[in-house]
């Protein structure tokens, strides 16, 4: 299937083909299908596979020209990463795609000043990407409020189990809507990850490359 084909509004296909990103990846051809459907999914990928655009695309489809937004504006999609770097990362491959549809992308990571960061928060996102420690700050100290979440990706889980970040992740996913969708994206499903899928992935579909 084209990304057109897939069900991604117009002006993504266009951004994506601008960058010369025509034809979809095994794992962004079985994942994204079902992430725009609804349905949780869990995807085993590697780095390379495509699998930021993966979660990421069915992200701006699901919330491109919707009406409901939230008049906090508060974040309605959450990307969470083990670390700043990736967080960079994700921020630079889906900001140019999300900024045609009118959607912004924000981080919050480690590292950074966190008054600026609140006061980019305040200023309204719609796709937060976070580390777990600094996002669990955010929440502690109220600077951020993420019962509007309807979508959450866990990415490169199993690093993030490795680095000692699984109970502030379920933490985070605890806050978010009950009914919201889980996409969660990792290299290996070791013991951890695999707790973290029964949990938090009712009902998923497994795609791997
Ligand atoms: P990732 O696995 O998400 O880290 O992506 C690896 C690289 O592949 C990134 O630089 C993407 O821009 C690029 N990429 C992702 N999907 C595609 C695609 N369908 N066609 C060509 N390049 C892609």
């Amino acid at each position: 299937p084209t990304f057109a084909e897939i069900g991604l509004p117009a002006p993504v296909v266009a951004g994506l083909a601008r960058d010369g990103i025509t034809v979809p990846s095994p794992i962004q051809a079985m994942a994204i299908p079902d992430a725009i459907a609804g349905r949780n999914v869990l995807g085993r990928a590697q780095t390379g596979s495509g699998k930021t655009l993966a979660f990421g695309l069915p992200m701006l489809a699901r919330l491109a020209g919707r009406e409901d937004r939230p008049a906090a504006k508060r974040p309605r999609a959450l990307v969470l990463v083990p670390t700043r770097e990736l967080a960079v990362q994700v921020v630079d491959s889906l900001l140019p795609y999300a900024s045609t549809v009118g959607l912004k992308v924000r981080s919050a990571v480690g590292g950074m000043v966190f008054t600026k960061q609140v006061d980019q928060l305040a200023r309204g996102v719609d796709i937060l990407v976070a580390t777990p420690g600094r996002l669990g700050d955010h929440l502690r100290q109220e600077t951020c409020v993420l019962d509007e979440v309807e979508m959450i990706a866990l990415d490169e889980a199993d690093q993030m189990a490795d680095m000692g970040f699984l109970p502030e992740v379920r933490s985070i996913i605890e806050q978010t809507r009950p009914d919201g969708q889980r996409l969660l994206f990792s290299a290996t499903l070791d013991r951890e990850v695999q707790s973290l899928v029964r949990r938090f992935l009712p009902d998923h579909v497994e795609h791997a490359t």
